[in-house]
């Protein structure tokens, strides 16, 4: 009994490991993530499991590479960038490589005993040079004694005890990249740590990644007001296994003020979902007036609970994520990483109707194309004339994001639409129920929170 008990789990097991493990083995996750041989690399210092998930965390390596290529257009002279976390150095490695003899000064921090194989490797490969250092340090140490344009935080689990340093240490309109993998505090496995670490009431609902992703943004921008500093959110992703939040660290009390008064408090019915945030106040007022839904008769008030507090402003900026995705373009990212940046472009509009949407993909594509062309025929030229057209079309008069694209006002959270479709029926498609909100005028977009997710203006009451 307890062999067939035993068989049954490793018969569970077993088909996804070994493709885990042949992947890495044939290189496709090394040279898809981290454009360094990281298995090959680690295998002897660590387990195969703690190498995986340096693997995994691709994405946010992505996006931290296309973001310090952005910080360094925008920067005169010198961009000093920082991958701040004691742990594998990847990030920092893989933009040595990246941005070998350019204007950056890279700082990575890695565990006692990896620094050496990441010095062997970088020496090896000649990416060891003046600008790149290999440090083995306390990360508040480091954030603490040293300012710096770009900074990369990769954590697993919890993030918040480097924050208060970290943002500390990104300069005035610097950006700060945060990762973390803390998924089971941040979906309320235990209450306890999550109101510990991030100090919030939390609840697993339909749209609890973004409710995550604010409750990090809350958190940075708390520990920045303390050093009189506010953030502007940029972009964000949720992709397992991880969370990853990029802002603009801003300098003086004024912006402190600003994104204090951003963190707010959700109101949340337990009984149709709706949502709304709650004003800061002091005083004691139910809402903002009116009631949030309709579930409340004259004998059984509605169970409403107030989650947070989290941030309540944006948490993409349009023109940013565009930047975003065509650096990527242009580096030539990973088509997988590349992909979900786009459908992240597309949830940062929101889009009114298919053509909208449609144009925005089409720009992304035609610069695709083009910049093949040119890395094809003449690289070294083509690649200034390349920079200076990113800044172009990522600035903000970028022509392929309209004056009215960029009227949209931001919709906080998605909504997953098979939780309020019509009980006992087939569930409708995504597609169909995009298309039929936007024939009624709503704004509407698939999110890359979820497969089943919309973000959209129709209100949860609308959407039954
Ligand atoms: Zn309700």
């Amino acid at each position: 009994m307890y062999d067939l008990f035993l068989y049954k789990q490793l018969y569970c097991y077993l088909p996804t490991f070994l493709t885990n493990k042949m992947n890495l083995l044939n290189g496709k996750l090394v040279e898809n993530n981290a454009e360094i041989p990281l298995v090959k690399l680690y295998e002897d210092v660590m387990s195969f499991k703690r190498v995986s998930k340096v693997c995994e965390l691709g994405l946010s390596r992505a996006i931290a590479l296309a973001c310090l290529q952005i910080v360094k257009l925008e920067t005169d002279g010198v961009t000093s960038a920082l991958d701040a976390v004691n742990s594998f150095g990847a990030a920092g490695m893989q933009w040595a490589k990246r941005f070998f003899s350019e204007n950056i000064s890279i700082t990575l921090n890695t565990a006692l005993g990896l620094g050496d194989v990441c010095r062997k490797w970088l020496n090896e490969n000649n990416y060891l040079t003046d600008s790149v250092k290999v440090v083995s340090m306390d990360p508040q140490v480091l954030m603490h004694s040293s300012k710096h344009k770009f900074v990369y935080l990769e954590v697993t689990g919890t993030v918040v005890p480097y924050l208060d340093a970290a943002v500390r240490s990104v300069n005035h309109n610097g950006l700060l990249c945060v990762t973390c993998t803390d998924t089971s505090t941040l979906y309320n496995k235990c209450p306890t740590t999550a109101q510990r670490l991030y100090g919030a009431n939390l609840l697993k609902n339909e749209y609890c990644k973004e409710v995550a992703i604010r409750v990090i943004i809350a958190n940075i921008a708390q520990s920045a007001a303390r050093w009189n500093k506010g953030i502007k959110v940029e972009m964000c992703a949720a992709v397992e296994p991880g969370f990853t939040v990029v802002c603009r660290v801003l300098r003086g009390p004024k912006h402190g003020d600003i994104s204090i008064s951003s963190i707010q408090l959700l109101e949340h019915c337990q009984l149709c979902q709706a949502r709304r945030f709650k004003p800061r106040t002091k005083y004691i007022t139910p809402g903002n007036g009116k009631t949030l839904c309709k579930c409340s008769t004259e004998e059984v008030a509605a169970p409403i609970l107030l989650l947070g507090p989290m941030w309540s402003g944006s948490i993409f900026q349009p023109d940013f994520v565009l930047k975003t995705c065509l650096t990527a373009t242009q580096m030539n990212l990973s088509s997988e990483h590349r992909k979900i940046l786009e459908l992240i472009l597309l949830e940062s509009v929101c889009c009114k109707t298919n053509e909208e949407e449609e144009k925005l993909l089409k720009h992304t594509t035609q610069f695709n194309g083009e910049s093949q062309l040119n890395q094809e025929s003449e690289p070294e030229h083509k690649k200034v004339k390349l920079d200076s057209e990113v800044t172009q079309v990522g600035s903000e008069n970028s022509p392929c994001l309209t004056k009215e694209m960029r009227s949209y006002k931001h919709i906080p959270f998605y909504c997953d639409f098979q939780h309020h479709s019509v009980k006992g029926g087939n569930p409708p498609k995504l597609l169909t129920v995009l298309n039929e909100l936007r024939s009624r005028g709503y704004n509407a977009s698939k999110t890359h929170f979820g497969p089943r997710g919309l973000r959209t203006s129709a209100s949860v009451e609308q959407f039954d």
